[in-house]
């Protein structure tokens, strides 16, 4: 049977690998859907190579000229702020892939949940915002929460065939970033050209700072919290700069499995997409030959802050991760925009987690207010 998706967020780094997925893969998949944000020639683009029902621009002032272009093709073209919510409930659609950047993913998400698609998950920021309500929702409404980030599908390959045998802990990989080794004096000055310089992915810019923090490791151990249902001690980061090994699982008899490969979404992202089946790729392999080592090291918690954050909201639970996550992409923005420096993204992010009301048992409602203040708080933070 053909699956059919809806790719939110198409025309960014995941939603483009995922379209170079579906056209090596045409008998098994079908495109009913694609959203973006502001890039509307690309949208277009993709729309008039993979014939969806429906696209979605959110940026309103671009609509008429997504619609002129795609209306004689008979193609729907919506925008607005509903317009995610509802596209993802569309009858024909079976999965969708969320791989849109931050917050914005939560309610589209929660929405495709309640109407029983299955979600390939990129967009991670969901579950650190409201993972106990997502996965909550997923299981009442028997869909798979598919993980796409390379971390979470390792863990997940790791799985297969293991699902009633107890996790001991799992180890989660971080490459460590451009400044992997670097100290809070170098930190102090560095530009966001250099922190936009991934030594071994390419990603979108927000990732890609939050990379250079280890705020993306972070919010990856709250993903893993929420996807694999663990207790923040049985979660470990291990840097490992080479990016071969995307993480690994100990067993209760002391046995570790390891997914490696070479660094390359498009292995993850069609592990979601075809799960429980693996399709034949033509990707590059990795070739042991050319990786003579493999290294491992500790994270460095003094310098890169961000990392305790995140276990520090594990621990204190509640709302405290949507405090984080909304605190962090205020600072990220204001970096990308020089106006705060690398060292003073978690110096905003502190104070949030100091000063936005704590909520021990949050509705949706709560996640809501709570993002709202954050960032109003965050915005008004001065240094
Ligand atoms: P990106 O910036 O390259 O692309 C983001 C896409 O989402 C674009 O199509 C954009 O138009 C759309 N978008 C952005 N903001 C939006 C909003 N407010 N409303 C609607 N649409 C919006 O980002 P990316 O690197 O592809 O990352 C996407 C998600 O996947 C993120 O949550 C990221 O953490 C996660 N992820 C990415 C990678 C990677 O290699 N890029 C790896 C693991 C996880
Ligand atoms: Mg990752």
């Amino acid at each position: 049977m053909k699956r059919n998706l809806a790719i939110l967020g198409s025309t960014g780094s995941i939603g483009t690998q995922a379209l170079e997925v579906v056209a090596a893969n045409p008998d098994i998949f079908e495109i009913e859907v694609l959203t973006a944000q502001n890039n509307a020639d690309l949208l277009i683009e993709q729309a008039i190579r993979f014939r969806p029902n429906v696209v979605v621009i959110s940026n309103e002032t671009l609509y008429d000229k997504v619609f002129s272009a795609l209306d004689p093709l008979d193609i729907k073209v919506y925008t607005g702020e509903k317009s995610l919510s509802s596209v993802v409930q569309m009858e024909s659609i079976n999965m969708v892939l969320t791989a849109l950047v931050g917050y914005a993913g939560l309610i589209p998400t929660i929405a495709a949940i309640k109407a029983g698609k299955h979600i390939a998950l990129a967009n991670k920021e969901t579950l650190v915002v409201a993972g106990e309500l997502v996965t909550g929702l997923a299981a009442k409404n028997r869909v798979d929460i598919l993980p796409v980030d390379s971390e979470h599908s390792a863990i997940f390959q790791c799985l297969v065939g293991e699902f009633h045998n107890p996790i001991e802990k799992i180890i989660l990989t971080a490459s460590g970033g451009p400044f992997l080794g670097k100290d809070r004096e170098f930190l102090k000055n560095v530009t966001k050209l250099q922190a936009l310089k991934h030594p071994n992915w390419s990603m979108g810019a927000k990732i890609t700072i939050d990379s250079a923090s280890l705020m993306n490791k972070g919010l990856e151990v709250i993903e893993a919290k929420w996807l694999f249902g663990l207790t923040p001690d049985q979660i470990e980061v291990v840097v490992h700069p080479q990016s071969i090994i995307h993480s690994m699982v100990q067993f209760e008899d002391g046995s570790i499995k390891a997914q490696m490969g070479l660094p390359d979404m498009r292995v993850p992202i069609q592990f979601a997409l075809s799960y429980p089946a693996r399709l034949k790729s033509d990707f590059p392999r990795f070739d042991f030959s050319k990786y003579p080592s493999l290294t491992f090291q500790q994270p460095d918690l003094q310098t890169f802050r961000n990392l305790g954050f995140a276990f520090e909201a594990l621990n204190q639970g509640g709302n405290m991760a949507c405090i984080v996550n909304a605190a962090n992409e205020i600072a990220v923005a204001s970096f990308l925009r020089d106006e705060i420096g690398f060292l003073e993204m978690s110096d905003l992010i502190e104070d949030c987690m100091q000063r936005v009301s704590f909520v021990k048992t949050p509705t949706l409602e709560d996640y809501i207010k709570t993002d709202e203040e954050t960032r109003r708080r965050a915005l008004e933070f001065s240094f």
